[in-house]
């Protein structure tokens, strides 16, 4: 379903645009900002079935039920428009070909006449000037929604015209609850992918339903129980193996990062139910209590400084040494 009440977090958005529906008071621009997967493709699909609903619900939703919901929901409404591009960037043809020339056709059976933009942030400086005579004085029944993740990209002509609504990461637990309940994860690997996630609904579900970030995860944790027996060159060799290439090594480096977090929280509470990892407590516990909390906190740092080095393009090979000798170095006390 597509409607406001199947969406998890983003409680603010919602209820300004449920007020704005009640209030009458419906923008003619919108701009969703934030990052990919979280949430701004439902958000605005479901702003855009609640407005052009024939019956709407008491709370300002789509009823799910009418003519046009049902086209809404089956992406095939005559006058919900999705901005296509068949090019890396949007261009100034793609905004006068679908949008600036067919939004003086009236809608063919709705009260109003809904384009939605994705990825907003590719439209070309021209593009978005195009766009911007039609923002500046748009037909009334017209609503445009630009999705982005990226709020530079857009003119400030374009950003003053339109009303900015921010994506807030989701609540963890929330998180956590939708996917035992609507994907049926098991506990602890829906607290991962919670964890995982920082907030964004897209990748939690990503990567709950992942068997290679399962498996990611199973290697870095054989890795990192055995990490303070083995040699410095074994682990090197070890973490290599797990990823020849630099783009899976993001992931890793976090899944390290919430595994000494977890040694830390254990360290500092003793308290087994504040553990991402629970079910790997009993090496958890004795890394907490060989570890001492400078040694967990330099290694926290060591972690974190290598993700920067490897997004600074800095050589691969020497940020991730650098790392693994800091925590072989706070290997026992
Ligand atoms: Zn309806």
């Amino acid at each position: 379903m597509l409607d406001f009440n199947h969406i998890i977090g983003h409680e603010q958005i919602i209820q300004h645009l449920r007020e704005a529906i009640r209030s009458g008071k419906v923008s003619h621009a919108y701009i969703f900002s934030g990052e990919d997967g979280a949430g701004k493709n439902l958000l605005s699909n479901a702003f855009a079935m609640s407005l052009q609903c024939e019956d709407r619900e008491e709370t300002k939703d789509g009823c799910g039920k009418c003519r046009s919901c049902i086209q809404a929901a089956s992406d095939n409404h005559p006058d919900i428009i999705r901005v296509t591009h068949e090019k890396a960037s949007i261009g100034v043809d793609d905004v006068r070909i679908q949008i600036n020339n067919d939004i003086l056709v009236k809608p063919y059976s709705s009260t109003y006449k809904i384009y939605i933009i994705d990825e907003a942030e590719k439209l070309t400086e021209a593009a978005q000037n195009a766009l911007l005579k039609t923002i500046e004085e748009p037909p009334a029944y017209a609503v445009i929604m630009l999705l982005t993740n990226n709020l530079n990209a857009l003119l400030p002509t374009i950003l003053s015209r339109c009303i900015t609504l921010k994506l807030k990461a989701v609540d963890k637990e929330l998180m956590k609850q939708y996917l035992m309940t609507e994907y049926k994860v098991p506990d602890y690997q829906a607290e991962l992918s919670a964890v995982f996630a920082q907030g964004n609904v897209g990748k939690a579900v990503k990567y709950a339903s992942s068997e290679d970030f399962n498996e990611r995860k199973n290697d870095v944790l054989h890795l990192l129980k055995y990490i303070d027996e083995m040699e410095l060159y074994e682990v090197v060799d070890g973490l290599k193996r797990l990823s020849d290439k630099k783009d899976g090594m993001n992931d890793y480096l976090d899944l390290m990062l919430i595994w000494y977090r977890d040694v830390l929280m254990y360290k500092v509470t003793n308290d087994l139910n504040l553990l991402t990892y629970k079910s790997e407590y009993q090496d958890i516990t004795k890394q907490a209590s060989l570890k001492s909390y400078e040694g967990i906190e330099k290694i926290i740092a060591a972690i974190e400084k290598a993700k920067i080095r490897l997004n600074a393009n800095v050589n691969f090979d020497i940020a991730i040494e650098l790392m693994l000798f800091t925590i072989k170095e706070n290997g026992n006390g």
